[in-house]
């Protein structure tokens, strides 16, 4: 099961980088403007360069379904990234620049954020976290590209190949182990510093016990923090068969499970899980809809011919950005 679930990773990456492909991503008001994420496009290009170095197979595979991604997903990744970014930025700008702050991703996979935000902000200390087998080919690609060895500026042990910086470190962990998972925290960082945690498309592979213990063990160990999570949620309407024939169509294509796709099925729900915290959880329509502006959207719309808006609407309905602050 964990190489299944590791693998969603590659998914990931490769709508990552069938939305920059397409002009989707970086957003230039959102991303570039705002939060500053220049040279988005080039590490990404890099990153995939390296990636074909380490493993030739995961590069074919992320380069083939990257070439076949539609413009809903396109759009869906270019939601999913943005509104994760301008939720990390606002709180960034919120603790300011002269107090250290702490960011977590759980389930980081090939996630590049951590090269943007540790260059934009020096009081920022970043902990990207994965099984050890996502852990170590990320490890491999950072270290084999010169561009985001030096970005990143990395170290590597060579007893052991890990590869970090005094303000990056990589955790191999398994998140359903909490206390393998905690042990790794409390090592590298420190409950009184704010911190954020990015749990983007994890949660929904956990099941519900881990889940929630993982919640409840990570904002009990932070004294303040935030934590911003983006996942799929079931559909709670009468008649709403979504998460239903996700969950089906995810099992007999790759025997994956989403366990709690139907358990947090609504946003209500899904926020129920971070209780003593302040929650706002949108659905990515409504995040579309109220938080992307005209100019922006009629950018999106310029890029690929889109049709199916019912579709798009029906989709985003059935994700959700989450952001709990304690
Ligand atoms: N967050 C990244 C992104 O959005 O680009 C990757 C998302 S990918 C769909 C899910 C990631 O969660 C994978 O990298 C997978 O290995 C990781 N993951 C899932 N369950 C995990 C667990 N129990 N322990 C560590 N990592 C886990």
């Amino acid at each position: 099961m964990e190489r299944i679930v590791q693998q969603t990773d590659y998914d990931a990456l490769s709508c990552r980088i069938s939305a920059i492909s397409k002009g989707y991503l970086p957003s230039p008001s959102l991303q570039i403007e705002r939060c500053h994420y220049n040279g988005y496009r080039e590490m990404h290009v890099e990153y995939l360069r390296a990636l074909k170095n380490v493993s030739m197979k995961i590069h074919s595979k992320v380069y083939q379904v990257a070439k076949t991604s539609f413009p809903v997903m396109n759009y869906g990744t270019y939601l999913r990234t943005v509104s994760i970014d301008l939720a990390l930025d606002e709180f960034l700008k919120l603790v300011g620049e002269d107090r250290k702050v702490q960011v977590v991703n759980l389930g980081c996979g090939s996630d590049l954020r951590m090269v943007p935000l540790l260059r934009n902000h020096s009081n920022l200390f970043y902990v990207d976290v994965d099984y050890e087998s996502s852990i170590s080919v990320k490890r491999k690609v950072l270290w084999e590209s010169p561009m985001l060895r030096e970005m990143l500026d990395l170290k590597r042990e060579d007893a052991t190949g890990e590869v970090s910086s005094e303000r990056y470190k990589l955790l191999p962990c398994d998140l359903n182990r909490l206390d393998q998972t905690m042990r790794g925290l409390e090592a590298l960082t420190g409950p009184d510093c704010p911190t954020v945690i990015i749990s983007e498309c994890l949660l929904c592979y956990m099941a519900d016990r881990e889940s929630q213990q993982l919640i409840d063990s990570v904002k009990g160990f932070y004294k303040s923090g935030s934590w911003i999570s983006y996942d799929p949620i079931g559909g709670s309407a009468p008649g709403d068969r979504f998460g239903v024939i996700m969950q089906n169509n995810l099992k007999e294509s790759r025997n994956l499970d989403m366990p709690t796709l139907m358990v947090y099925n609504s946003t209500e729900k899904y926020a129920s899980r971070f209780h003593g915290a302040d929650t706002t959880a949108s659905d990515m329509w409504e995040v579309l809809t109220s938080q992307i502006s005209n100019e922006e959207s009629a950018r999106l719309r310029s890029l690929q011919f889109l049709d199916e808006i019912e579709e798009l609407k029906v989709m985003q309905k059935h994700y959700l950005l989450l952001v709990a602050r304690w």
